[in-house]
């Protein structure tokens, strides 16, 4: 079978990758000249763990290509999926105009039946236009040829994407033709082996999955960032309250962690866009405006708890900073709307030095913000001088600091943890104010 996968980011480059393992031969396409010529000198653009040996591996057998055109392969695969941004616009709507860039092309080169499956997350009705474009090109040809569109959102994560990939825990699967399913099925099988985990839908419900999906954990996320701001008001523990109310089973243990805000790719614009598609047809979603609301405060309650603590903003005023954790979550370099970028902006309006320290994430950070931060070269050298430390990202080895080593370091002794991983009484017994979410 042959593929291609045009847009070559975090989810396009793992879905060729990952399709090219299971023997596909696989074309992942960008416009982006620079990124194609790095993976073609095998320099992969972002950090993924397990990624970077699987594109060396495919591309060694030959199963797995790089190019910019998408017309000189076009004619030669079954599937195109689409998997480019669709980024929010101004109004919060996710922006097509990549997606329907990718349908144009398609239109104006096709000359035998293909699928086209859209994998980036779009609204209810994309597959429909992008359906119409692909008419609209090919009747401007005068050309009649035959094709589908279907719909298979991704559901994999960033810093665990390979693994989710290739072992998915559902694949989403929406088609209007039986011809569409049996190929698309065809692809899928050699990931449902032991467990057929293929969900076929219509395509609007499959367009919906995704955004109900998001917007679910996100508002899981904001719903424990309100308990958690509530138990702190009532002498209670949100960790408690977490493993209290995760052991019923029909809550369940996983996404109910209290922290200082999501960020990422998905969820912020994920829930905004649903919420524009249901204003769109004059219907409020009341639950996602107030998970909305509550995560944007909730990026910024780690600075009210630091201008508590000095008494005033004014006060922060010369000081130092230290920040660990860049990166919207661990594993990831991604930095899209991140809480860190939101806290480094306050910090260094208030007139605060940060000094900051991530483990991957560091050269996207000075690609976004430049040196307006210094950068540290590990933990301890982050945390040197600082009279404040906030811990922003959950990386591992931010888990088990030495106290000793970061008393001896550190000119003040203030420890604010935005994600719950630190020994809270190691540190107060060391002499650390130390502040969490939620407790
Ligand atoms: P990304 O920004 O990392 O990658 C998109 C790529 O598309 C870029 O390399 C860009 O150059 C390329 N592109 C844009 N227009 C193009 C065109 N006309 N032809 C070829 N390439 C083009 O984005 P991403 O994070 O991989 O997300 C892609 C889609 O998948 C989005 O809709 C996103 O919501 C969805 N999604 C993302 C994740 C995630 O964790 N990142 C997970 C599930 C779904």
């Amino acid at each position: 079978m042959r593929i291609a996968v045009v847009g070559t980011g975090y989810v396009g480059l793992v879905t060729g990758t990952c399709f090219s393992e299971m023997g596909v031969h696989v074309t992942c396409v960008d416009i982006d000249q620079d990124k194609i010529d790095r993976l073609n000198q095998g320099i992969i653009p972002i950090y993924e763990p397990g990624l970077e040996r699987l594109v060396h591996k495919n591309v060694k057998s030959g199963r797995l290509h790089f190019t910019t055109r998408l017309e000189d392969v076009l004619n030669d695969v079954d599937i195109v999926f689409s998997a480019v941004g669709t980024p929010p616009d101004e109004d919060g709507s996710a922006d097509l105009k990549y997606v329907l860039d990718v349908a144009h092309t398609i239109g104006k080169h096709l000359n035998h039946y293909i699928v086209v499956a859209t994998k980036s997350t779009v609204p209810v009705g994309t597959a429909r236009k992008v359906k119409e474009v692909i008419n609209e090109e090919l009747s401007r040809r005068g050309v009649d040829i035959d094709f589908d569109v279907a719909s298979n959102p991704e559901f994999l994560k960033e810093g665990d994407a390979v693994k989710d990939f290739m072992s998915p825990d559902r694949v989403i699967v929406g088609v209007e033709s039986e011809r569409a399913r049996k190929l698309m099925a065809r692809l899928y099988k050699p990931f449902m082996i032991v467990n057929d985990r293929l969900i076929y839908t219509d395509i609007p419900s499959a367009e919906m999955i995704k955004y109900a999906a998001n917007s679910m954990l996100a508002t899981r996320i904001s719903f424990m960032n309100d308990i958690a701001n509530l138990c702190e008001l009532v002498g209670a523990d949100v960790n408690m309250v977490r493993k209290g109310i995760g052991s019923d089973t029909r809550i369940g243990k996983k996404f109910l962690y209290a922290g200082c805000g999501y960020g990422g790719s998905c969820f912020p614009k994920d829930v905004k866009a649903l919420i524009k598609t249901a204003a769109d047809h004059g219907y409020p979603m009341r639950v996602l405006q107030a998970v909305e609301e509550v995560n944007h405060d909730q990026k910024l309650v780690l600075f009210h708890k630091l201008v508590k603590y000095y008494g005033g903003e004014e006060q922060l005023r010369g000081k130092i900073i230290a920040i660990w954790g860049l990166s919207f979550k661990p594993e990831t370099d991604d930095m899209r709307e991140a809480p860190s970028l939101v806290l480094i902006d306050l910090l260094l309006k208030a007139g605060a030095t940060v000094r900051v320290y991530d483990p991957v994430a560091m050269d996207e950070c000075r690609r976004r913000i430049g040196d307006s931060v210094t950068y540290a070269a590990n933990r301890y050298d982050a945390a040197s001088g600082a009279d404040a430390l906030m811990l922003v990202t959950e990386w591992k080895e931010f888990r088990l600091p030495n106290p000793e080593t970061l008393k001896g370091t550190m000119r003040g002794h203030l420890i604010l943890d935005g994600r719950n991983i630190l020994d809270g009484n190691e540190l107060q017994q060391e002499g650390f104010e130390y502040h969490c979410i939620g407790k």
